[in-house]
């Protein structure tokens, strides 16, 4: 893959005289001047023991213009090594020599956080048909008067809508891992998802999911409702939930630096990845029977047609199901659960 020079990606943005970056940042009556970095937190809604959920905000105003980038991590609250690294990624950045602007939630879902859950957990079992919809992710633009996801939503898409581009930083949920893999809005979006396109190879993944179907790219996600806004954002899934691991965290922080770089709004140069698939589709395979997980296939692999990819052990150990690629693709999310029941996702596989 070649790299887009700093000059050519440059031409994404707003001309320079335009930007307005050498004046002072104000977000959500934060404000961070020119060449400074600056730690705050936005009241979001009052919880029933009159305690407030706050939003953490971080704001590096550089000192040239450049784009204003919004980073998002932790909208799902058992995502921790994606809160890690985009905090890792940010401390990299001096701002007395950043071009643009940094706006960043380290974490989008503090209750969910609190809950050590992909939900607000604890606002589910109390009142399971109110907090419907639970998952703020797929809740935006999200309603100033709705429940609290959809708060939650809207209040960080007044944030991002403030913003010439956007990455929200995920890993899977608990019991899910993926490789390093940058999943891009619907490419129907028009100007702003071709943006996102570019800010994919620039992120340096080594993957890239350029799919038009799915989860990824319905109405109501984060980054698709930023795109349709206007806003070029993509999806950043790695890892693995509940899980903090510092060589995963070294590698996202490496990528949002890439991302940094090829915007131009660090100096330095990116780290390429070995290899860039772009795929087209997600196919996820699910357990025909109940059992023990054994996994067979490394994550990241190129698998043939009918190669082995995990197999499942009933309780006394007899092999009931042999799972295998169903045609050649490559294997980006691994099922880390020790067992499964019939139904459950054993591995997802992505189509070139
Ligand atoms: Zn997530």
């Amino acid at each position: 893959m070649a790299w887009p020079s700093v000059r050519l990606t440059r031409r994404l943005w707003r001309p320079p005289a335009e930007a307005n970056m050498t004046r002072d940042l104000t977000i959500e009556g934060i404000t961070a001047r020119p060449g400074e970095r600056v730690r705050g937190q936005i009241s979001v809604l009052e919880l029933a023991d009159g305690s407030t959920v706050q939003l953490p905000l971080v704001l590096i105003n550089g000192t040239t213009p450049g784009p204003r980038l919004y980073i998002g991590a932790g909208i799902h609250g058992d995502e921790v090594t994606g809160i890690a690294l985009v905090n890792r990624a940010l401390a990299g950045i001096d701002p007395q020599t950043l071009s643009g602007s940094v706006v960043c939630c380290p974490v989008q879902q503090p209750l969910a956080l609190v809950a050590d859950h992909r939900l607000p957990i604890s606002q589910y079992l109390k009142s399971p048909l109110d907090q419907a919809p639970t998952d703020a992710w797929t809740c935006f633009p999200g309603d100033t008067d709705g429940n609290i996801a959809q708060v939650m939503a809207a209040t960080l898409f007044k944030l991002i809508r403030q913003c010439d581009a956007g990455i929200d930083v995920h890993t899977p949920t608990r019991g899910g891992r993926y490789v390093p893999i940058a999943i891009l809005p619907h490419m129907n979006l028009g100007e702003a998802a071709q943006k996102a396109e570019r800010m994919a190879h620039l992120l340096g993944t080594g993957w890239i999911m350029r799919g038009d179907r799915g989860m990824y790219v319905s109405d109501g996600i984060l980054c698709v409702e930023a795109t349709k806004a206007g806003v070029p954002c993509l999806t950043f899934e790695i890892a693995e939930g509940g899980r903090l691991e510092e060589d995963q965290v070294a590698i996202g922080a490496q990528c949002v630096t890439n991302l940094l770089i090829g915007l131009g709004m660090i100096e330095g140069n990116p780290v390429p990845p070995p290899q860039s698939h772009v795929m087209r589709e997600f196919i996820g395979l699910r357990a025909n029977r109940g059992g023990l997980l054994v996994a067979e296939a490394p994550l990241g692999a190129a698998v043939k047609a009918g190669d082995v990819l995990c197999r499942i052990l009933n309780v006394y150990g007899d092999e009931v199901e042999t799972v295998t690629a169903p045609q050649d693709a490559l294997l980006v999310r691994s099922t880390t659960l020790g067992s499964v029941s019939k139904g459950e996702r054993v591995a997802t596989l992505g189509l070139l």
